[in-house]
């Protein structure tokens, strides 16, 4: 049984983490020791970085790398730099990628890492001392066949070089796989920019078919219009959809008549925020998201659709663009609904999946064009909406539930066959 009280709204994400697990773990009736294995992190490590800033003086920052769970391969998961960073919030995002690379069918466990640091308060040298000394501290957890960090919050194609390199430099080899997210310099994969987006847009494809929708035609909102939102925007206004309403942290616009992305990205460029453009009307990121609209897309943040506004949305199907943008109450009520949901950990990854094909292509030597990384990331995202789709529809539960059940399902096959060593 759950163990997590979510009769009031618990926004923590280690506990919503668990919820989720706990539900697939209920439906594979999975035993206690079962579950104790799978929902414990198979290594935690916790570092100290003294780095010398600019103006001689020393600080000390502290980091984290967490290895959740390696039974179908390394580790995969990224790095941030944020001051919130904490180990629980890691552990919890390392849980995560688990879930996330099982439901995909990558050979990858789940990992993630982070130092607590505000990266805009240090100059980029400081910034490179600090990113060297923590790969340097944690050189015993990171190999290309051990655990492998990407980008995340804060942190680039830039930070991947600088850690790749100082890997490089002490091993005394180039090794191109030991982290992705790189630059095409040096070992990056095309198509990567747009990799979470294009996975978005091949998974709404399956889940408009589903109810007899298509992108062409639909409406769309888009809460956040980053890396995620803006590719996204683009690509699905290119198929035909009317994106209606766009957004990013100072608000956003609603014009029914259709906004053209190649405009906001023009605007945003020029340094404006959106609420500024010059056409549709100035709505808050509270009312982009109950507006009366074929597809919802949260590009943002976690947390967003909650059981104060679940109720009130009004789309037929929601794509999680974003990391843990609905609540688990939320979910429910959604679901109850008839709102068709598609989950983060299918959703949105297309990122890891480009970042697998990055990290296949540095082994190999080999890159792909353009073509060949669609080509491949269309039959991953196509393959895991329907096995996600049919594991709902065997458990009679929402694509989350499926999602879910397939995730934790293949981790725990994977840990059965190899045994508990020794
Ligand atoms: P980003 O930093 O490039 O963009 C974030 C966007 O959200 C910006 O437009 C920002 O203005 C907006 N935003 C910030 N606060 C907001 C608020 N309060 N309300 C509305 N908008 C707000 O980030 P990204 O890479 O596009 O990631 C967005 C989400 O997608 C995150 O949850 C991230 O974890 C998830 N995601 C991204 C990738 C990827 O490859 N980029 C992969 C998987 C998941």
């Amino acid at each position: 049984m759950s163990v997590v009280n979510l009769k009031a709204e618990n926004l923590n994400p280690f506990d919503i983490a668990q919820h989720y697990f706990d539900q697939a773990a209920d439906r594979l009736q999975l035993d206690e020791g079962m579950r104790a294995i799978l929902r414990t992190p198979k290594r935690c490590l916790t570092v100290s970085i003294p780095v010398r800033m600019d103006d001689g003086s020393y600080k000390v920052f502290i980091g984290h790398r967490v290895a959740h769970n390696m039974a179908r391969g390394p580790a995969k998961g990224g790095i941030r730099f944020h001051p919130d960073v904490n180990l629980d919030e890691v552990k919890a995002l390392a849980s995560w990628m688990t879930w996330k690379c099982a439901c995909l069918d990558l050979p990858f466990g789940g990992g993630k890492g982070g130092v607590a640091v505000d990266p805009r308060q240090l100059s980029k040298l400081e910034l490179e001392r600090m990113t060297r000394r923590y790969t340097s501290e944690i050189l015993p957890m990171i190999g290309p066949d051990k655990d492998i960090p990407a980008p995340d919050v804060y942190t680039d194609s830039q930070t991947m070089a600088w850690i790749m390199d100082t890997y490089s430099m002490t091993h005394g080899t180039t090794t191109l796989g030991v982290v992705t997210g790189k630059p095409l310099a040096l070992g990056g994969s095309k198509g990567r920019d747009r990799a979470t987006a294009r996975g978005v847009q091949f998974t709404l494809r399956h889940a408009c078919a589903a109810r007899k929708m298509t992108i062409k035609g639909s409406t769309v909102a888009i809460q956040g219009y980053g890396n995620a939102g803006s590719h996204l925007a683009q690509l699905l206004h290119d198929e035909g959809a009317i994106i209606v309403a766009v957004s990013d942290s100072k608000g956003g616009i609603h014009d029914p008549k259709g906004i053209d992305p190649k405009a906001i990205e023009a605007h945003k460029k020029s340094g404006a925020s959106i609420p500024t453009f010059k056409s549709g009307t100035k709505i808050s990121n509270e009312q982009l998201l109950e507006l009366p609209v074929d597809i919802l897309v949260p590009a943002a943040l976690e947390n967003q659709i909650t059981g104060a506004n679940a109720e009130r949305v009004q789309a037929r199907v929601i794509a999680e663009a974003a990391n843990g943008p609905t609540t688990p109450l939320a979910d429910d009520i959604l679901f109850k609904r008839g709102i068709t949901v598609v989950p983060d950990i299918l959703a949105n990854a297309g990122g890891v999946t480009v970042s697998y094909f990055e990290w296949v292509q540095d082994f190999y030597s080999f890159f792909w064009d353009d073509d060949e990384v669609d080509r491949r990331l269309e039959v991953y995202m196509k393959k895991a909406f329907d096995s996600v789709a049919a594991k709902a529809a065997e458990h009679h539960c929402s694509l989350r539930g499926g999602a879910y059940v397939l995730a934790v399902g293949r981790v725990y096959e994977a840990t059965m066959v190899r045994g508990i060593f020794p």
